[in-house]
């Protein structure tokens, strides 16, 4: 995979993070974005090439807006002159029964965990068709396939992407481009911790309660997957192994979705 070129949106945490370090494992250079502070982003991006020995660039590109995917797909044009590899990572989460769910929580939420995808494809998919090979990997979530009451967003948003998925896989089959959506179940990361307070508010539980009584409850194995799995899978979706791998939306979840 060297020489390949990925671009993970929302890899300065969590699995964006973890996947852009597989990618760059596996040889690829990497085009980092996401908003956490950027003295601890530039501190991963030189890890990333000190133990890769590859080339990372990062971009705050905000992607909640349109021009945020212009700003971030050009950053890698003008770096690398193309890109292989499109990761739709970036996300957020929030958590109300929807009589209650405030308007511009729901937009924020559709523009990020589904139109950023779509303006990022736009960007990408004609170069990867031009080349003949490409690939795009959506972050989704069991929540793509199955629902959870108090997240309509998060819901709707994931269904969408799967939607999207489907959609430009069938578009792009004939010219050597994948297009896959990765489904997981819990993860144990900033964004699943950041929700146990509201969701303890939402039900009137203790943090605790719903750790194990609402997030793992739906998970059979009982554990938080890691973010080194989906980095694994994600990894596999690039190799020749996957090739005839397209329009799926996998779950990596712990046995969530086969209840
Ligand atoms: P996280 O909060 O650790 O990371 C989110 C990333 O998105 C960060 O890099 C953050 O900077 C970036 N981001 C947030 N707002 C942004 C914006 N406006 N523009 C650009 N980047 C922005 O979350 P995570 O748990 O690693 O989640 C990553 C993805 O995985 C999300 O799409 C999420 O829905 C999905 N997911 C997570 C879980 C889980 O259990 N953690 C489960 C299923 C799906």
């Amino acid at each position: 995979m060297e020489n390949k070129v990925a671009v993970v949106t929302g890899s300065s945490s969590g699995i964006g993070l973890g996947i852009a370090d597989g990618l760059a494992a596996a040889g690829m250079n990497i085009v980092m974005n996401g908003i956490e502070a950027p003295e601890d982003v530039e501190q991963a991006r030189k890890d990333l090439e000190s133990r890769h020995g590859i080339k990372a660039v990062y971009s705050r590109a905000n992607m909640m807006k349109p021009e945020g995917a212009t700003e971030l797909i050009g950053l890698a044009m003008e770096t690398f002159g193309k890109v292989d590899v499109l990761v739709n990572n970036a996300g957020i989460q929030y958590v109300s029964p929807v009589e209650d769910f405030p308007d511009d929580k729901w937009q924020a939420i559709i523009n990020l965990n589904l139109s950023a995808a779509f303006y990022t494809t736009k960007g990408v998919i004609g170069g990867m068709k031009e080349r003949g090979w490409g690939r795009i990997i959506n972050i989704a979530s069991a929540h793509g396939l199955v629902a959870s009451p108090f997240k309509s967003a998060y819901v709707a948003a994931k269904h969408g992407i799967v939607g999207l998925t489907k959609t430009v896989a069938l578009e792009s089959a004939e010219y050597g481009v994948t297009v896959n959506a990765i489904c997981p179940g819990y993860v144990w990361t900033p964004l699943v911790e950041k929700q146990i307070p509201d969701t303890a508010k939402a039900r009137g539980m203790t943090e605790e309660q719903v750790k194990r009584d609402v997030l793992l409850a739906a998970q059979p194995t009982k554990k938080f997957a890691t973010v080194e799995e989906m980095a694994g899978l994600a990894v596999f979706l690039c190799s020749d192994s996957a090739n005839s791998i397209t329009g799926t939306a996998l779950p990596v979840d712990g046995g969530w979705t086969a209840h």
